[in-house]
Parts: structure tokens; sequence; C-alpha cells
């Protein structure tokens, strides 16, 4: 089969490997149907982060199951399936409260057996891990789309909104404009429904998005009086601020213009964050909350209101490229990727 390596800085490649097999009773494989390159792809692709060389890429993928051991219940054959970016076993007392990413048996996708941005993956725990999709799921490429959105970026998107305690009617800021801040207004906007989503980035097109997303107000990060702004908007701060980005510079700008009293959640993986702002937290009463998202937990949720209309996640990806061309797809923004 074919699968992405990684060989060095700005070095990934389509190459011939050996087809997984199942190794366990508890493993599935899964034929991919669409993956993504994923933002912390980029980390490591640009060589601010470390990757093995030689390992594989990718932890955003949907497909169909090709095969099962013979203790897999919850999938067969022939299901279209969503695979969390960590794999869980889904018994254990992280996973029986959620927090799949927890789990005491939680595994990565990326080493130099396994990844998603390949032809086939072998599921470990695949009861624990896989999600099968609702009917009507896998009919149209827009459908897929958002299933593979909520494998990572919806879901993240989500749990920022959720845990930075967005009310229904409430406000929340939402700090950066990529897949996954856009995906938080789109959660904040039309499934907690909340009544003011502010929007800070820096790109106009993807502020646009947020705006057809629900936002309903838009700042530019580069307006050096963005925050004033927030403050002067929200009449004192806002009660929720999901920072979707993870530099030093929007934990700054989120810890500014947070209410006293209210939540920040911190969604985007932290990476140049040097000084963490603890003391104006300290004098406002924040409570901040983390952050790595047990997407497998909202999926069932999020499938249901991608069903029924009220939103559409496909929409977080800008460019559609055949599995062959992976190496191009690293160098734009949001890509999925069809083996
Ligand atoms: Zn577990």
């Amino acid at each position: 089969m074919k699968a992405t390596v990684y060989h060095g800085t700005r070095d990934v490649r389509l190459e011939t490997v050996p087809d997984p097999v199942l190794s366990a009773p508890t493993d599935a494989i899964v034929r991919v149907v669409r993956a993504a390159i994923c933002g912390s792809d980029l980390w490591f692709y640009r060589g601010v982060t470390a990757w093995t060389p030689g390992d594989r890429t990718g932890h955003e993928f949907i497909g169909v199951v090709e095969s099962a051991g013979n203790e897999v219940r919850s999938v067969k054959p022939g299901d279209y399936v969503m695979a969390p970016f960590v794999s869980s076993d889904g018994t254990c007392e992280f996973c029986r409260a959620g927090l799949f990413t927890s789990c005491v048996h939680a595994g990565g996708w990326g080493d130099d057996a396994n990844g998603g941005q390949a032809e086939f993956v072998k599921i470990p725990n695949a009861d624990g891990t896989l999600v099968k999709m609702a009917p009507g799921m896998e009919q149209t490429p827009q459908h897929l789309a958002s299933a593979l959105a909520l494998t990572d970026v919806m879901g993240t998107g989500h749990h920022g909104a959720v845990t930075a305690q967005t009310k229904t009617g409430g406000t929340v800021v939402i700090i950066g404009d990529g897949a996954v801040g856009l995906s938080a207004v789109l959660s904040a906007a039309k499934v907690i429904g909340a009544e003011h989503v502010i929007a800070v980035g820096h790109n106009e097109a993807r502020l646009e998005l947020a705006r057809e997303f629900g936002a309903t107000h838009v700042y530019n990060s580069h307006d050096a009086n963005v925050a004033s702004e927030i403050l002067e908007l929200t009449k004192g701060g806002s009660p929720s601020v999901v920072e979707a980005v993870g530099n030093q510079e929007s934990m700054e700008l989120g810890t500014e213009i947070v209410r006293p009293g209210g939540t920040m959640s911190f969604v985007g993986v932290p990476h140049n964050v040097t000084a963490f702002p603890l003391r104006p937290l300290f004098l406002k009463n924040v409570s901040l909350h983390g952050a790595i998202a047990p997407t497998r937990a909202y999926m069932p949720l999020l499938m249901e209101r991608t069903l029924d209309g009220s939103i559409d996640p496909s929409r977080v990806f800008d460019l559609a490229l055949p599995l062959e061309q992976v190496a191009d797809g690293y160098a734009a923004i949001k890509v999925i990727l069809t083996p």
C-alpha cells in the first residue's frame, strides 16, 4: 500500500510500504477514504518540532473497515468509521468518563508502521477507538469531509467552546482563525447557541468564513486596539474565551479580555508560550481549562448536528488533493486527501 513517510524538514514522501495485518484479536484494518493534514503536522514539517525520520504521518482519517479481529464487536467489515486522533481502549476509568485522550492505553498515529495519510491503517482497540458513522454521513463528499473534520478540528473547537463554559445566549471570544478556531465559532454559534460570538484572527478570508459560521463580531488581531475594543464591546471582558492558537501573544490577549470570574480554555497546542501570564489570571479569578480534545466523545452529537443541517464542518477544508500529492498539501493550510 501507499503511505506518507517523513524524511526530514519539508520532506514527506508517499511511498510503497507493507500492508498492515491484524496482530491482535481487538485490531481492525481500515481502508482510508479521506485523510487530512493537521496544523500540528506542519510544526514537524517545518522543523519546529521533532519527528522521527522514517515514521509515518497523519492522525486525521476516516474510512471503511476492511477486516476485524475476532474480538471486535462494535464494527464489522464494510462499516464506515471515524478514528479520533488518539486510540483508546474504551473501558478504563478515563474512557468511561469520556476523557478518551487520557486513556491508560492511549496510542497515537504516526510511528514506523502506522499513519493516517495512507491507504490503510491498523486500528488497535477497535471497539474503544472507532466510531461508526450514522446512516447518511457516508453519502456525499460533503458529509465525508464533515466526518473527517469531526476526527480532530471540529471536535477540538467544540471542546474549546464547551470547556470555556460557553452558555446558550451567552458571550464568547474565540482567538484564532485556523480550522480549530473556526470550528469553535461554529460550535459556539450553532451547537451551543451563544448570542455574541466574537472571532479574532488575521486572515480576511477566514474571518469571513467565521462570519458565515455565526460570528457576530470579527476583529483583526493585528489591530493594536483589539483588546480595548473587545473590552468595550463586552463591557469589561468576556465570560468565556477560547484560545485556539497556542502562542504567547494569543495567551496574553485571552488573559487581557477574559472577564473577572470567567473561564479561558486553551485548545491550541502550546508551541512558544514561554511566560504564562498567571498573575492577571490570579487577580481576575479566572479559571483556566485545557486542552487536548477527546473528540471521540463529541462525535455522536456533532454527527447529529451535521446530518440535521445545523453545522457544515466540511467548509474548514480549503483544498482537496489526491493522496499522491500529499507533499504539495503540506505547503497549504487545511487539506483533505483522497487515496
Ligand atoms: Zn481507556
